[in-house]
């Protein structure tokens, strides 16, 4: 039934026929039925898709950045007018829930809104030289096609937070979504392709999708005629992806793991916090690089808070969220991830846990999609499962009675992706945003850590991988940065007072 559904969507959205037969399979994780089939590129098709892409830098370098620009809002426009069946797609293709999957289209609108603007603000510095007549400036060139590599969470948000900003720094994308969304990419091409049309031209293989595992993935990577691969996954995967690209030379931006952590203070507004708490735990059913996974409750407000989620967690409403409006939380992605939250919440029992929920709901209707019940765990310590990501939604809860303490132990884990704090006195609030705070890329106050908007530079530290993504200066990263001086004078002063008379 669904997969009628999805070749009406991928009709409207103009993906034509021929990319939607081949032997991969595409399921849904709301029923665990294939809704569709795409065929793999082929490393031949790989490899020439990046010449093809080589080929269209050399034009696109040499159009105005506004011009370029032009292109981004034509993008936008056409996401716009596709949000409805767009945003359905990622809800039957990723799981989410309906307002989320539109959500992530509206992301999309909205970075490329901001890369419109920035395509005219693409400013370097000058800089005051030492030495009399002489002029010193930073200027920011292309720098090449880029690898845009995405996990299956956001499985079209995450390519436009690069796409848009690649385009107009004067980069072809060339994109390999994760093999467990393929349709979304699919759809969002066409949509690029229809904008390129409306923008007349565009050179070909501006943008490019390759359909596949991380065996083509791996052939961005390794490709030297591919300066840059911004890559968004697991650690375990950007640990290969960095030590490949470093091994090159080529740049990254590694957008890893997290392993999110939040503090609630005795003089927090306990209202708010658990509503933050309660969408960045459980929303997108654990499965954001974002959730929310370990929470730290002072001593003096712990049992009455920890009263208060037991009762969201047992009555917020699972299940297929196209069947119903006010379902909150979809399925998990597949069995693995629902066989890898049995784990950890096992292994969290060994150590000492009480776990309410985590149990399988509407088995009997969707016996082949994994719908769960999100899950408190009330932890002794910060030990076992506590310290590393699973994808679920697992919220490990623990006690704490000194400030400085709990920041320790916040900050005592691989990841370091996003953080907050809930508390209405600004000595605490300063002190976890401080240097001495939590050492994550984001960090937050009286909000949870999920739900970033694209104006800000996104990303994290240790092993989330360092990459800034989206807002601020992090367009940077798609540019190769230029020192030039220029001499106007007759004379010839070297720096540093160096004498070289000849
Ligand atoms: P994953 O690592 O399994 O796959 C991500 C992508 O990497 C896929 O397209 C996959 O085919 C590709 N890939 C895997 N190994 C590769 C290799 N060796 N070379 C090249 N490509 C390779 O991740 P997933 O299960 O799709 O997504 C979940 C993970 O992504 C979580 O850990 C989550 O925290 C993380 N994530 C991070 C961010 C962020 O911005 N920090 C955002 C979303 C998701």
């Amino acid at each position: 039934m669904l997969a009628s559904e999805v070749s009406s969507l991928l009709d409207h959205l103009g993906v034509s026929s021929d990319r939607r037969r081949g032997a991969r399979a595409v399921r849904s994780p709301l029923t665990g039925e294939t809704i569709a089939h795409v065929l793999d590129a082929s490393p031949r098709h790989a490899t020439e898709t990046i010449a093809q892409a080589e080929a269209a830098f050399r034009r696109w370098r040499e159009v105005p950045p506004p011009r370029r620009g032009e292109l981004v809002r034509l993008l936008g426009q056409e996401l716009r007018g596709a949000q409805d069946a767009l945003g359905r797609l990622v809800t039957i293709e990723a799981g989410k829930i309906v307002p989320e999957g539109r959500g992530e289209v509206q992301e999309m609108i909205d970075i490329c809104d901001f890369a419109v603007g920035l395509s005219r603000q693409l400013y370097g510095l000058t800089i005051a030289s030492e030495r009399p007549h002489h002029r010193m400036m930073e200027q920011w060139h292309p720098l090449g096609p880029t690898g845009i590599i995405t996990s299956f969470n956001f499985p079209v948000a995450v390519w436009s937070w690069n796409a848009a900003l690649a385009l107009v720094c004067g980069n072809p994308v060339i994109w390999k979504p994760s093999e467990k969304t393929p349709l979304t990419a699919l759809a969002v091409q066409a949509l690029f392709e229809r904008a390129a049309a409306r923008a007349g031209d565009v050179p070909d293989g501006l943008s490019t999708v390759l359909i596949g595992g991380r065996d083509v993935g791996e052939t961005l990577v390794s490709d030297p005629r591919v300066p840059l691969v911004s890559a968004t996954g697991s650690t375990a995967m950007g640990r290969e992806v960095g030590t490949q690209l470093a091994r090159r030379f080529g740049r990254s931006i590694l957008e890893l793991g997290g392993n999110n952590g939040s503090i609630v203070c005795p003089s927090a507004n306990l209202d708010l916090a658990l509503r933050a708490i309660a969408f960045a735990a459980i929303g997108t059913a654990g499965q954001r690089c974002t959730t929310l996974r370990r929470l730290f409750v002072h001593d003096s407000i712990h049992d009455a808070f920890m009263a208060k989620l037991k009762r969201v967690y047992a009555s917020v409403r699972i299940g297929d969220p196209i069947a119903s409006d006010d379902v909150l939380v979809g399925p998990l992605i597949d069995a693995t991830a629902f066989e890898t939250m049995q784990r950890a919440l096992d292994e969290a029992r060994a150590h000492g846990a009480q776990v309410h929920g985590g149990e399988r709901v509407d088995e009997r209707q969707f016996p082949d999609a994994y719908y769960v019940r999100p899950t408190l765990v009330e932890m002794p310590a910060q030990t076992g499962p506590v310290l590393h990501e699973t994808f679920a939604p697992i919220l490990y809860v623990m006690k704490y009675t000194d400030l400085d303490a709990a920041i320790e132990q916040h900050n005592a884990v691989a990841h370091g992706l996003s953080s907050s704090i809930f508390s209405t006195d600004m000595r605490e609030v300063e002190r976890f945003l401080s240097a001495t705070g939590s050492d994550c890329g984001i960090v937050n106050a009286n909000i949870g850590p999920s739900g970033a908007e694209i104006g800000g530079a996104f990303g994290g530290e240790k092993e989330t991988g360092g990459g800034r993504e989206a807002g601020s200066d992090a367009w940077k990263a798609y540019m190769r940065r230029v020192t030039s001086t220029v001499n106007y004078g007759g004379d010839l002063p070297l720096a540093q007072g160096v004498r070289f008379d000849i």
